[in-house]
């Protein structure tokens, strides 16, 4: 049998399947992605998820946008190394992750809202209540790889950027990588009592670019020699004294 004799058969069984499992109800933006798939998603649950897939900068505003809903757990700030948190500023911030804010079943683990019918965000059944069974949005989890590996998403990211690269404006090559416009460590270190939702930006699309490989080099360099500073500084205490300044090295 010939690779594309196999794929048609596989994709008429598909898409029965498909078709037997779908809801009167059900997204038609998805439909008609899965259906236009060069191996069409059998199920409506993998159908949703390849829609994400497929929209990735869509899935990290969406994210982001329901997580603005939840906002920032009353009493919640983020910290690193407590019990239940990451103990790195790569990773986001996730309130709902730590076991003393979880919502439960049926609300998403990553934005807090609720979860319907393949790991929709909307209720677009009218079933009133979310999918107890459901921990997470499909667009919600896709938002998350991508927040904490964005450089396999490169290709949507430099197509967002007409490739080009976004610090010198010269044409992106294919070494290019993807870059944080503001450096993960500095988001630590001076934005960490912003809002929660507009935290999670920092992961996401609107601190992302996609920058020439030398000029990451440079960038990358740069921001290693002013984190040693950092530190270095860090170890001393300054203290004001007559006009002048004492330098104090800490015990
Ligand atoms: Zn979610």
């Amino acid at each position: 049998m010939t690779t594309s004799s196999w794929r048609t058969l596989r994709n008429v069984q598909a898409r029965a399947r498909l078709e037997r499992a779908l809801p009167p109800i059900f997204p038609a933006p998805v439909l008609r992605h899965a259906l236009a798939r060069p191996l069409i998603p059998p199920t409506p649950r993998l159908a949703v998820e390849s829609y994400w897939r497929a929209h990735i900068l869509r899935a990290d505003q969406l994210a982001r946008a329901l997580a603005a809903r939840s906002g920032t757990p009353e009493g919640w700030t983020w910290q690193l190394g407590a019990e239940g948190r990451s103990g790195s500023f790569r990773t986001p911030p996730a309130p709902f992750r730590d076991p003393a804010y979880a919502r439960g079943r049926g609300a998403c683990c990553i934005c807090g809202q609720p979860v319907y019918r393949f790991g929709w965000h909307q209720d677009l059944w009218g079933s009133g209540a979310p999918n107890a069974r459901a921990g997470w949005h499909a667009a919600c989890v896709t938002a998350w790889k991508f927040w904490i590996a964005p450089h396999a998403q490169v290709r949507s990211l430099k197509l967002r950027q007409r490739h080009r690269c976004a610090t010198s404006g010269k044409r992106l090559l294919r070494t290019a990588e993807v870059d944080h416009a503001l450096p993960l460590y500095r988001v630590w270190r001076e934005h960490r009592a912003a809002p929660w939702p507009e935290l999670l930006g920092y992961w996401g699309a609107p601190n992302l670019q996609v920058v020439n490989r030398a000029v990451h080099v440079d960038k990358c360099r740069d921001e290693a020699a002013e984190r040693s500073q950092t530190l270095r500084l860090s170890r001393f205490t300054v203290i004001e004294d007559d006009g002048g300044f004492q330098v104090i090295e800490d015990a």
